[in-house]
């Protein structure tokens, strides 16, 4: 059955003239036909939100808390319609689909609280006859972008906390996960989200509609979660109005297994984290540095549980990576690939492109370890997105810092260790905004999540995640 998809615009389910098809990227089933927007629908999106922001902004925190609560119930009531929409659409195991359902009503829950603790501050002024007051206000109407990988939690860990602040918004999904973000859509107007509070503008080519959100003087802030490059390109187009931007970028992380380690136990992690949606999370190691001494443990380990995981279509039973998000991936993984061989690393397991049978009209790429990498190699400086752990040995005379540094990204980064010096120095000397130490999941809606350098700005989640959507005002009384 193909999925009818509409926009959602003040509060009306709206067709266009125009749509676009949605794959299942493990089948390469057309699901779903989607209205296709353009800038008339976005201004119209951006303008009922403004409108609408009047009344929102002067709602109480405890009932926009209310309606935030209720709509994280409606999402665990739905996590199981929701997670298999997540996999037809996006490719994940339907067990990794239902974990991020579960990650993305998180943030509903932690916003609806949060909404309650938008705490001012009183100072004391140096003159006699003056107060200050310090208090939070909403900044506005929000535009928000948000990616494939995460379809469900990139959308809430931007709609929560925009509308705990009391923020309107207008969201453009990724082309090719527009339904999860309708789904979602259905939810918040059930739990009584007013009309044009929220607006959802599906489109397949995203640049118009980007640039009505940094052009339009109403939206005071963009909030976009995606490739570094497009983060940099609407990070310039909305400074010519001076708006905020919140930016969630692309990642290089860093894996380091010191000498220390238990070498058994980090490859239990890496084999994890890497392989993440399929290696298609920001925070995915992209280089994984061991300690020369422990090299051969950890890397049989690795590729011992790598062999193991079943690649297939996420909705079938006991697979564990599914398929890659289109052709493009695939060529750069390829590439990738090739170029490390051509210069001198050494395939393990994997390294090719899956074919024939199940895998013939989906992305399949088979989950590769690459051993002697260096930084010649293209893999050592670009983002992956992809199922290839490449390992690099270290020893005593490299700085594995200076080394871990190398790069302009800075999201995550992850360090085995039993010594707490060592711990410590690392977390204090890495330039990256999350630090896993002998942790692989240092992520939550109540911890801080964003990266340094060309990884981003801003943080999203935990209290900072609110303040991103406020302004603080200051009143200066004479009395
Ligand atoms: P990826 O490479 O991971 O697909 P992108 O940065 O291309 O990352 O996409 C992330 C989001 O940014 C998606 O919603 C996409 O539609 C949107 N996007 C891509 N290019 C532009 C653009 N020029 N203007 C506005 N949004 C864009």
């Amino acid at each position: 059955m193909v999925i009818d998809g509409p926009m959602f615009i003040d509060g009306e389910w709206v067709k266009a003239e125009q749509t676009f098809e949605v794959i299942n990227p493990a089948t390469g089933v057309v699901i779903g036909s989607v209205a296709d927007g353009n800038q008339t629908h976005a201004t119209q999106a951006v303008e009922a939100a403004h409108k609408a922001f009047a009344s929102w902004s002067r709602t109480t925190a405890h009932s926009r808390s209310a309606i935030l609560y209720r709509a994280w119930q409606l999402m665990l009531d739905n996590k199981s319609e929701l997670a298999a929409l997540m996999t037809r659409e996006q490719g994940k195991p339907l067990k990794a689909a239902a974990n991020e359902v579960q990650y993305a009503a998180d943030f509903l829950l932690w916003f609806a609280e949060e909404a309650k603790r938008t705490y001012g501050e009183t100072i004391p002024s140096a003159r006699p006859d003056q107060r200050f007051i310090v208090q939070h206000q909403p900044v506005g109407v929000v535009a928000a972008i948000t990616p494939w990988n995460y379809p469900i939690s990139m959308l809430t860990r931007k709609l929560a906390p925009a509308l705990a602040a009391g923020c309107t918004v207008v969201v453009k999904p990724a082309e090719s996960t527009p339904l999860c973000a309708i789904e979602v859509f259905k939810l918040l107007q059930e739990a009584g989200v007013p009309a044009g509070v929220i607006n959802l503008i599906t489109a397949s080519d995203p640049a118009p509609i980007g640039k009505v959100f940094c052009e339009h003087p109403a939206v005071r802030k963009l909030t976009f979660t995606g490739s570094t490059a497009v983060g940099k390109k609407l990070s310039q187009d909305a400074a010519v109005g001076l708006k905020r931007v919140s930016m969630e970028l692309g990642g290089h992380a860093p894996f380091i297994v010191y000498k220390d380690a238990d070498p058994v136990h980090a490859a239990k992690g890496a084999s994890l984290v890497k392989f993440l949606n399929t290696g298609q999370a920001c925070i995915c190691p992209n280089r994984i540095f061991v300690h020369k001494n422990i090299l051969t443990e950890f890397v049989e380990t690795l590729t011992s549980r790598i062999k193991k995981m079943r690649v297939g279509n996420g909705a079938e039973e006991g697979v564990a990576i599914g398929p890659l998000v289109d052709e493009k991936a695939i060529v750069k993984i390829e590439n990738q690939v090739n170029d490390a061989q051509d210069k001198g690393a050494d395939i393990l397991c994997g390294g090719e492109r899956l074919t024939g049978d199940t895998f013939a009209d989906g992305f399949f790429f088979s989950p590769t370890v690459l051993t002697g990498v260096d930084d010649s190699m293209l893999i050592y400086r670009e983002e992956t997105f992809g199922p290839v752990a490449p390992v690099i040995p270290f020893d005593d005379n490299d700085d594995i810092i200076a080394m871990a540094n190398d790069t302009h990204y800075g999201l995550a980064a992850y360090v085995y260790t039993k010594d707490l010096s060592t711990a410590l120095r690392s977390v204090e000397q890495l330039n990256f905004g999350i630090i896993g130490v002998n942790d692989i999941n240092p992520t939550s809606a109540a911890a801080p999540f964003g990266g340094m350098n060309e990884s981003g700005l801003g943080r999203e989640g935990a209290r900072e995640g609110l303040l991103e959507y406020m302004e603080t005002k200051l009143a200066g009384f004479s009395i």
